[in-house]
């Protein structure tokens, strides 16, 4: 732990960074074009070998939960802790209409999540299904603020997720920070895994600072992924692409493609 800790005070704030998955900004004109999404969101509904990397993480969810079963030193009822968005449910659509018809997010996204009709993530669903059946509680932790709660309960109820009620959903209140909702979920119980798409969705500290650092701090914990924390490929967004061009749709395409491109090492 005190590598943790030590870590954390190296953490670099950006006052100006999109804090993780948070999905709330401001409506700006759109200056750039989509297209250089697409690659991103292609992956997500083209690639085989993304659907074949969800059900590998929910896989090896089980397995450490099964572990955590057999655990007699574990006193309090177990819990499994989920991200929403790109952890058990699928919301690439959204970025597709981005794609389509030019748009930046937050255009359309309340829109899309009144539909309530994002599909889960491979293999979330069976999970937290074999979870519930095990005797572990279910904890949605997700940053969608609290005006979509009710869509969000939609959303899940449609494929049946279990744990969804008030209690076990719990939306963005003043912070991104998720640590606080954390908390109060480990007064009363032992979480088990951590399962998410983003770095935040583990540790706070991820989500407030640079590239270079969230490498260090994800080396320095390297035993803990696929052991309590279980990460979602995302390639459509996150922190890592707000610390490239930062939160700002209010810039030209050319200059959004110079800051990604700012980001490639070559030989
Ligand atoms: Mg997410």
């Amino acid at each position: 732990m005190n590598k943790i800790i030590s870590l954390l005070f190296m953490v670099t704030f950006v006052a100006s960074i999109n804090i993780g998955c948070n999905r709330e900004s401001k409506p700006t004109e759109n200056k750039s074009n989509n297209d250089y999404m697409l690659y991103a969101t292609l992956f997500h509904q083209q690639a085989a070998e993304n659907r074949a990397l969800s059900y590998q993480a929910f896989n090896i969810a089980e397995l450490m939960l099964n572990n955590a079963l057999r655990n007699a030193a574990l006193t309090k009822k177990l819990a499994v802790v989920v991200d929403v968005d790109e952890t058990v449910l699928d919301n690439s659509p959204y970025e597709a209409r981005c794609i389509i018809e030019n748009v930046n997010y937050p255009v359309y996204w309340k829109e899309w999540c009144e539909q309530a009709s994002a599909k889960p993530i491979a293999g979330s669903l069976d999970f937290l299904k074999y979870a519930e059946t095990v005797g572990a509680e279910v904890f949605y932790i997700t940053n969608r603020r609290e005006k979509y709660r009710a869509v969000t309960v939609s959303n899940l109820n449609k494929y049946d997720f279990p744990f969804v009620d008030n209690d076990h959903l719990m939306m963005r209140t003043s912070e991104s920070n998720k640590e606080p909702r954390r908390e109060l979920v480990e007064k009363d119980y032992h979480i088990v895994l951590l399962i998410g798409d983003n770095l935040g969705d583990m540790l706070y500290g991820f989500d407030v600072t640079n590239n270079e650092n969230r490498f260090e701090m994800v080396d320095s914990l390297k035993t803990e992924f696929g052991s309590r924390f279980i990460m979602l490929p995302n390639a459509m967004y996150g922190l890592w692409a707000n610390n490239l061009v930062g939160d700002n749709n209010d810039i030209s395409k050319e200059d959004r493609i110079r800051l990604l491109k700012s980001g490639l090492t070559s030989f």
